[in-house]
């Protein structure tokens, strides 16, 4: 934990360090005779989005199919599976539909009229990208989900093509929970063996990404001066202001309606675990904190809570749904390609799908943007727009995540019928 707080601090050095390379050498700029820092900076920025792209797939095929082979091994509990299910696909909804409205509304990506993209360093969007995303219909949204199953799956996770992938991991993992348990534990220990080494390279991906964000802050800034900082910042804004309405309103008026507990009780025991999870950005660190607090602190039995919150803790995500939505509308925006409504409910569709398949830790969110916008048809390199403030967003939508988490819980608990949680 002392390490990982020490890489927000070199993350936001890099970024401060990053913003001076960038205003000291501007692009053409040369130093020591010859070397060009623009190009060090583009170098240093490209080698950390690579080492994004490559976790991706690997990450995502461990996490989904480790997920359901293990929630599935616990037979008998259906009724809870429906309603905690229920309750996780609702409100990650309506967090991505309270990003939706409001990236509508602020249009970060768009500024006195024009894309943002150019002037902060993206390459023009290709001219064809504009005509075949307004073009996009009903239509497309049958072939999407035609193509959800794949041919070949092999050649899908080859292709970085994340819906199908997606689709045939849950199936798989579906399938794994079905098995005799001694075939099931072992193919469950090879996946989440595979899943955890895929973590620890995640974690040493980003532990470079001080070096990264230098590249891509200095490269922003060496390329467009502070131009490119208004943008971000209304990027920014728009996610937190989107996250504080899904937080602060919607999740406790439904746990006020529904379970008919007081929301203001719930934060006070819940702080210490959003505090970590803030801290840590990981819902998976934050776990044992979250069950202890919910247990101990709320007064939910041992049963609801520990089958709501792990299995909260894999697939509930809305602050990260949320993000995943706000993110790919930005990048479309600064691309000046307006989504027409199929293609922004395709948005909403595969937010929900990406933030099912994040895993809980940090920065997971960022990877799954990539989903989004292969889904889509835009560029994968629109995400170096919003790597420089992921740390800082990932951070609230975590302690988001665990929020929605620990409110599934009382909701659930209060509707089987306990009548202990929240009275103290
Ligand atoms: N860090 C988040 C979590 O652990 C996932 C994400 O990056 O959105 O919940």
């Amino acid at each position: 934990m002392i390490r990982k707080n020490s890489l927000h601090w070199q993350i936001l050095a890099a970024l401060a360090l990053g913003v001076g390379a960038g205003l000291l050498w501007p692009k053409g700029s040369t130093i020591l005779g010859n070397i060009h820092p623009y190009a060090v900076f583009d170098f240093l920025g490209t080698l950390f989005l690579r080492a994004l792209k490559m976790v991706i797939v690997p990450l995502l095929a461990g996490s989904i199919i480790s997920g359901v082979a293990g929630v599935g091994a616990r037979r008998g509990l259906g009724r809870l599976f429906g309603k905690t299910f229920g309750w996780y696909v609702t409100t990650s909804l309506l967090a991505i539909l309270t990003g939706l409205l409001l990236v509508n509304l602020i249009q970060p990506g768009i500024s006195d009229g024009m894309p943002v993209g150019q002037r902060m360093g993206l390459s023009e969007a290709p001219p064809e990208l504009a005509e075949k995303l307004a073009g996009r219909g009903a239509g497309d949204i049958v072939g999407i989900i035609q193509r959800m199953v794949p041919e070949n799956p092999v050649a899908a996770a080859a292709e970085g093509q994340m819906l199908p992938l997606i689709f045939f991991c849950l199936l798989f993992g579906l399938a794994v929970t079905t098995l005799p348990e001694e075939k099931r534990r072992a193919q469950l220990g090879f996946w989440e063996t595979l899943f955890a080494a895929m973590m620890k390279i995640t974690g040493w991906v980003i532990a470079t990404a001080p070096l990264g964000i230098f590249g891509l802050m200095a490269k922003i800034t060496a390329a467009s001066g502070f131009a490119a900082f208004a943008p971000l910042a209304r990027y920014g804004l728009t996610v937190l202001g989107a996250l504080f309405i899904h937080s602060v309103i919607i999740l406790p008026l439904l746990i006020w309606i529904i379970g008919r507990v007081a929301p203001q009780r719930h934060i006070r025991i819940m702080a210490p675990a959003l505090l970590t999870a803030f801290s840590t950005r990981s819902s998976s660190a934050t776990l044992p904190l979250t069950m202890d607090r919910i247990e101990n602190g709320a007064g939910v039995s041992n049963r609801v809570t520990s089958f709501v919150l792990p299995l909260g803790a894999t697939i509930n995500m809305d602050g990260t749904a949320l993000y995943e939505c706000v993110a790919a509308m930005f990048i479309a925006q600064a691309y000046g390609v307006e989504l027409g409504f199929f293609s922004q409910m395709l948005v909403v569709f595969t937010a929900l799908l990406a933030s099912i398949g994040a895993a809980g830790i940090p920065a997971a969110g960022l990877v799954m943007i990539a989903v989004i916008l292969e889904a889509v048809g835009l560029p994968l390199e629109g995400l170096a727009l919003i790597l420089a403030i992921d740390p800082i967003l990932d951070m609230f939508r975590t302690a988001v995540n665990v929020w929605s988490d620990s409110c599934g819980a009382v909701v659930v608990a209060r509707t089987e019928g306990e009548t202990d949680v929240l009275v103290k």
